[in-house]
């Protein structure tokens, strides 16, 4: 079933680099996957998965391994932060699988990047090395060679590069991209839901909408947790994901926000936080038989919980391109960069334009407030039926996968 001799390298065993690996294995593509760690997924944070990342992962046969550990939450309800008053609510439950073909999940992000690495550690096409942290890229005249950061070599037909945010791979692609910090930081955290008022007992999605800052929690691991995620504009400029919060610092943000919410953030007792970053859009995603994938060609600021589901979307229609090109990777990249540019640039900009409007303070805010209660649930999901429903290029060219 595999044709070529050399593998294809995939820079980086996150989501999208594992992701990448089950697809292009399922058009019998060998690839070679190099992530830095022993593929361990620390970050401690939860993850929601829209019906247009759940359809992929199904049909790459990763639903069936996340979903015992996932939850299904019944809606989306918004708050205004400050008085606590509901303003609207987006239905879930069984709605998204009957509009759009596929659940809507919540959870921990661990459990999906264990799904993924369990479905592909299984593929025969599929090696996995952890503990291989890329250096150097060399181009070659068939080919490409990855360099680790203790001298050793390996050579690969072409090479994605997965490797995220802070990327290797994209440096010789795009020399002058550098990331921005974004103004914003990310709080997380998780409490167990046992002993939870309400609303934070129910099973939605809580979305608390505040002046400059905002609050996200839904439930994780079978609903034995919630993980609880606090957006405020500002903060220090600071690489990584996982540095340690100061709970008092955060409070402080919210002090003028209603009861209910802040007695959730006090119930948080580890924060981690991270900055967020924005990368300004690259000329190219691709070099000869090099080409990015996910937060690596183009991270995307968190509020519409889409970062993942594109780097999932990548991952197939590269498989698709490069299983229909496999002996020209240079041809197969231009066609999967030019498939998905217009929907990675899409939801970019529609997510900076939704942590705007969560961020609003003084009268626009009450506008804001008044078009979200005066808005039919009935029609809460069609503002996204371009991104959930079945008009990807991903999710059309499903068929090959
Ligand atoms: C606050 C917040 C909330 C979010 N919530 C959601 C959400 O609800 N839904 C959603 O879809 N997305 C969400 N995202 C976005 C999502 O987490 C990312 O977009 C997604 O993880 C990108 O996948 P990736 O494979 O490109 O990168 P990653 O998952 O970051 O994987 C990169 C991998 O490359 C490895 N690596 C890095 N450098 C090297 C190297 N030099 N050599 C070898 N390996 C290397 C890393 O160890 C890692 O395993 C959120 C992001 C933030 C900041």
């Amino acid at each position: 079933m595999t044709k070529q001799k050399r593998p294809v390298l995939i820079a980086g065993g996150g989501i999208g680099g594992l992701s990448a690996s089950i697809a292009l294995a399922r058009t019998g593509i060998k690839t070679s996957v190099l992530e830095r760690s022993a593929f361990t997924e620390e970050s401690g944070a939860g993850i929601q998965l829209g019906p247009n990342a759940t359809r992929l992962l199904r049909d790459m046969g990763v639903l069936d391994a996340i979903e015992p550990a996932a939850f299904k939450p019944e809606a989306i309800w918004l708050f205004d932060g400050v008085s606590g008053k509901r303003l609207a609510t987006v239905p879930l439950g069984d709605s998204p699988e009957q509009r759009y073909g596929a659940p809507y999940l919540t959870l921990h992000r661990a459990d999906l990047h264990s799904g993924l690495h369990k479905v592909a550690k299984d593929l025969s096409p599929v090696e996995l090395r952890s503990d291989f942290e890329i250096a150097q890229v060399q181009a070659l005249e068939d080919g490409v060679a990855v360099q680790n950061i203790g001298g050793d070599s390996v050579e690969g037909s072409s090479l994605v590069g997965a490797d995220g945010l802070w990327s290797v791979v994209r440096k010789p692609i795009a020399p002058h991209a550098d990331l921005h910090f974004a103004g914003a930081t990310a709080s997380r955290g998780l409490v167990p839901t046992k002993d939870l008022p309400a609303p934070f007992s129910e099973p939605v999605v809580g979305l608390w909408l505040g002046p400059r800052s905002h609050l996200v929690h839904y439930p994780v691991r079978r609903g034995e947790a919630l993980n609880v995620v606090a957006v405020t504009d500002g903060g220090g400029e600071a690489q990584g994901w996982n540095q340690s919060g100061d709970a008092a610092a955060l409070l402080s943000e919210f002090t003028r926000w209603c009861r209910e919410s802040k007695s959730l953030l006090e119930r948080v007792e580890a924060w981690r936080r991270w900055s967020l970053y924005r990368l300004p859009t690259l000329s190219r995603w691709s070099a000869g038989a090099t080409t990015l994938l996910g937060d690596a060609a183009h991270p995307v600021l968190p509020f519409l919980a889409q970062g993942a589901a594109l780097a999932i979307e990548d991952a197939v229609t590269l498989a698709n391109s490069l299983g229909a090109l496999p002996d020209d990777p240079a041809a197969a990249f231009r066609q999967y960069e030019a498939l998905r540019r217009p929907r990675a640039t899409r939801v970019q900009r529609q997510s900076r334009r939704f942590g705007w409007i969560y961020h609003l303070s003084g009268p626009a805010r009450f506008a804001r407030n008044f078009a979200l209660e005066h808005r039919d649930p009935g029609t809460a999901l069609d503002q996204f039926d371009w991104l959930y429903g079945a008009t990807s290029d991903a999710a059309t060219a499903k068929s090959n996968v």
